[in-house]
């Protein structure tokens, strides 16, 4: 285990924060930590709004029972927020002294790779211990296999997704759909495959609009009408109004419809997983803390721990391998 001897060694009281974008599952992380902080004979503060209420001074006591009864709540009782003073050193130097005034000497950050950006500033300029927990609906966020929130976006999605299949089959209709996603294309290429989408879009990837009406001319010719097409917000074309547009032009007689999924995939009660990996990920950042491993955010590959230097926390750009785009294709067909 890579000890961190230049920092104090031993925290006694700790700090929580849910930052950026939620994320379903955010609050059973938010739990693991309060409670393995207790366990372990550590007082744990609940800061609230991200960065903003270490600036407000908005710091809570956290009990064992501040916790109970959140683990199958979606969103985060927290709150969370993006913060724009944080990014000033002058802002940053206001959250410390809030901290150093309640004796907060680590803090577990749960939030994307942006608020690691935040924690990895902290914690070299103030000499406080940062432990990140990925929480993110993109699941784009490299050196873990699962980011709290995912499994529960996708399977909004597919749920939703099932429902407009059940009208599309009715009326032999080409559906557009758009799902979150704006650097990654995760939660398109997952709920797509597993509702049988015909042709799935994604930021990774560019798309001809040719080759789509290709596709479902080819389709029409083998009198397959029902298209499901499943597009990520920030794909290139600009989204499913546009892609509706520019096939409308091209299929003047193809009836698609167009449904935007938006904020539901954000929102509902964690899945199994979700709540599974945030408490294993939410166990071990206060772990660390207690041993020492600093500055690092916790995820999970091939089933087991990972801990990367928040300073290489970075969007996983560009990495849909071949293999799931070749899956698509001939499952689609
Ligand atoms: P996410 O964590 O979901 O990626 P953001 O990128 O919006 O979300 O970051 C959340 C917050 O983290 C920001 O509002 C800001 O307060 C803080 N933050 C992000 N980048 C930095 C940075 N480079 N330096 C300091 N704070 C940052």
């Amino acid at each position: 285990m890579r000890i961190n001897k230049k920092m104090k060694n031993k925290v006694s009281k700790i700090g929580v924060l849910t930052s950026g974008g939620d994320s379903p599952g955010m609050n059973a992380a938010i739990r693991a930590v309060v409670r393995t902080g207790l366990y372990h004979g550590l007082e744990v503060f609940g800061i609230m709004k991200g960065y903003q209420g270490m600036i407000e001074n908005d710091i809570v006591k956290m009990e064992s029972r501040s916790v109970a009864n959140i683990i199958q709540r979606g969103g985060t009782i927290l709150k969370s927020a993006r913060c724009k003073e944080f990014l000033e050193y002058e802002g940053r130097k206001k959250a410390y002294n809030h901290l150093k005034e309640k004796g907060i000497d680590g803090l577990v950050v749960i939030g994307g790779d942006g608020s690691f950006r935040g924690a990895d500033t902290f914690s070299k300029e103030f000499d406080i211990p940062c432990i990140g927990l990925a929480g993110t609906i993109d699941k784009d966020i490299n050196g873990t296999d699962f980011t709290i929130g995912f499994d529960t976006a996708v399977n909004t999605a597919i749920e939703a997704i099932d429902k407009i299949r059940d009208t599309m089959d009715a009326h032999d209709r080409v559906f557009i759909i758009e799902v979150m996603g704006r650097d990654a294309g995760y939660i398109a290429l997952h709920s797509g495959i597993a509702t049988g989408a015909e042709t799935i879009l994604i930021p990774e990837r560019k798309t001809n609009i040719d080759s789509i009406v290709n596709s479902l001319l080819e389709k029409e010719r083998r009198k397959k009408l029902v298209n499901l097409i499943v597009v990520a917000e920030g794909h290139e074309s600009g989204g499913a109004n546009k892609i509706q547009e520019a096939l409308s032009a091209k299929l003047p007689n193809a009836e698609t419809r167009v449904c935007i999924l938006g904020h539901i995939q954000r929102g509902g009660s964690p899945t199994c997983i979700d709540r599974v990996i945030a408490s294993r990920m939410g166990f071990h950042a206060v772990e660390c803390l207690i041993t020492g491993r600093y500055n690092v955010f916790v995820g999970i590959q091939n089933n087991r721990m990972n801990y990367i230097p928040l300073h290489d926390a970075v969007k996983e750009k560009g990495k849909i391998s071949e293999e799931w785009l070749r899956i698509v294709k001939i499952l689609a067909s």
